[in-house]
């Protein structure tokens, strides 16, 4: 299903591969690890589940910046390797149509609704949240474990 309304917002690749650099320095927050089951590791980057046996970065990395109520920083994977980053923007990334909540935030980085996307397309879950005028952009999140996965912004 295309997104008419909404882009896709992978991890800047700048970030990705300082976070590559930092982990082969030996950063003492950037761990290298070997996958070993499916759907455990997502890339940022490319927007996929890293698969057993691939190397991923786990790092810390601030979805919402410091300087707000909402500021948060949270451990997110990138693969250790070079991979391309997610190009398909205009269409919802496929490895990430289930365990995914969706945050709306205002131009303040304020958390303004919520939806856990239940049995609905994340398309529909995602336009709703733009259908208040005060949400910014929309973020995508692990139900189970919280963690940042990417970001929406309108088109
Ligand atoms: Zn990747």
């Amino acid at each position: 299903m295309k997104t008419s309304r909404f882009q896709i917002i992978p991890l800047p690749t700048e970030i990705a591969d300082a976070a590559r650099l930092a982990a082969k320095a030996g950063a003492a927050d950037h761990a290298l690890i070997t996958v070993d089951s499916p759907e455990s590791s997502p890339c940022r980057h490319c927007l996929r589940w890293a698969q057993p046996g691939e190397r991923v970065v786990l790092f810390p990395y601030a979805a919402i910046p410091s300087g707000h109520p909402y500021s948060e920083t949270g451990p997110i994977f990138v693969h250790a390797n070079e991979c391309q980053r997610y190009r398909a923007t205009n269409e919802y990334p496929a490895d990430f149509r289930n365990g995914r909540v969706f945050r709306a935030y205002d131009s303040n980085y304020n958390i303004i609704d919520a939806q856990v996307m239940n049995d609905s397309e994340p398309e529909i879950v995602i336009e709703s949240l733009f259908q208040n005028p005060d949400t910014e952009f929309v973020d995508a999140r692990s139900i189970t474990r919280g963690c940042f996965t990417f970001r929406v912004q309108r088109a």
